[in-house]
């Protein structure tokens, strides 16, 4: 959340920072910071969807997938000019609608970016703390308070449109637990085992839908199979991190088929990605060779295509050979 709205400063605050206060914004100066917003709402919405199909397609087999809806949402108060961006968005208040995932809830709900969001259940935006250094907290607040409702029943969420104040209620799906950010600066893609953290600059983002989805795939997999915690149990010996990022490979093209993605993508993704990315130090270290992470991951696809064949669905809960003995 910190490294998110740090982000958004970073995109979008350059932008922004010609504007002198002296004068208000032309209006080209207005469609300078729409554009931007634009463009990163455009980029959190491939994230967003393509993890919202990996997370709901897959929640049968996570140890814990509570309901969700596919709802990213943006506060003012995380950017450096909160009037710009408030004026850009078409907005009165701090908070609004980022990106609805498509095929979520949010999205069938028709949740549009720049949807002001006056109230979460009973909870008021206007009761927030005001905006300040640990501005990452509200949208955490909010997020908090959506995921207590959604586990009681339909949220009902209260938005502002053409200025009327309306009452919208979703239901949830279960979705695997993990939040999926985009980050602005740099090119990683990282787990926590809370979040998949994307940068804005990863090459595999530019790729075929499905061979990106490889790569969040990979991410959600390190949290589904909670590799940091047995990390920490275990010790993040070089052994240990190469068993785990084994088993993330590996694990791609399951849960790849049950988003819907042809679970070869996942070895696609990897002969792409891997001859330009994979090298050096880095790979001799702690990872397999490129091309040995495309066999390990091709080496489960009959299995896959079995299950998918029986059941519709790639059961990797009971049919998925772990590397360690870690929790699920
Ligand atoms: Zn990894």
């Amino acid at each position: 959340m910190l490294r998110r709205f740090a982000a958004c400063l970073l995109v979008l605050g350059p932008m922004l920072a010609p504007v002198a206060a002296a004068h208000a914004a032309t209006g080209s100066e207005l469609a300078e910071t729409r554009a931007a917003l634009a463009a990163l709402q455009a980029d959190d919405l491939r994230l967003q969807s393509v993890g919202w199909r990996l997370a709901s397609g897959n929640a049968p087999f996570c140890r814990d997938a509570p309901m969700a809806i596919g709802l990213l949402m943006q506060d003012m108060a995380g950017y450096g000019r909160p009037d710009a961006i408030r004026s850009a968005a078409g907005i009165a208040g701090d908070v609004a609608v980022q990106a609805s995932a498509a095929g979520s809830p949010a999205a069938l709900a028709r949740l549009q970016a720049n949807t002001e969001i006056l109230a979460i259940g009973d909870f008021e935006v206007a009761n927030l703390p005001r905006a300040d250094s640990r501005n990452w907290q509200r949208l955490l607040t909010l997020n908090e308070h959506l995921d207590r409702a959604l586990s009681l029943g339909p949220a009902t969420l209260t938005l502002r449109e053409n200025g009327v104040a309306i009452t919208r209620e979703i239901t949830g799906v279960p979705a695997c637990r993990s939040r999926f950010e985009l980050l602005d600066n740099g090119g990683r893609a990282a787990a926590d085992g809370h979040r998949v953290v994307i940068g804005r600059e990863f090459a595999g983002i530019e790729y075929a839908e499905q061979e990106f989805a490889a790569a969040v795939a990979h991410e959600l997999a390190h949290n589904v199979l909670y590799h940091r915690l047995w990390l920490e149990e275990n010790g993040r010996k070089r052994r240990n991190i190469r068993l785990t990022e084994r088993e993330a490979d590996r694990l791609m093209p399951w849960l790849l088929a049950n988003a819907g993605y042809d679970p070869a993508a996942a070895a696609d993704f990897m002969r792409r990605w891997g001859p330009r990315h994979d090298g050096g130090l880095f790979r001799a270290r702690s990872h397999d060779g490129w091309d040995e992470r495309v066999d390990y991951i091709e080496a489960e696809l009959p299995a896959i295509r079995a299950a998918m064949t029986a059941d519709g669905q790639a059961d990797w809960a009971t049919l998925f050979r772990r590397e360690i003995a870690g929790p699920r």
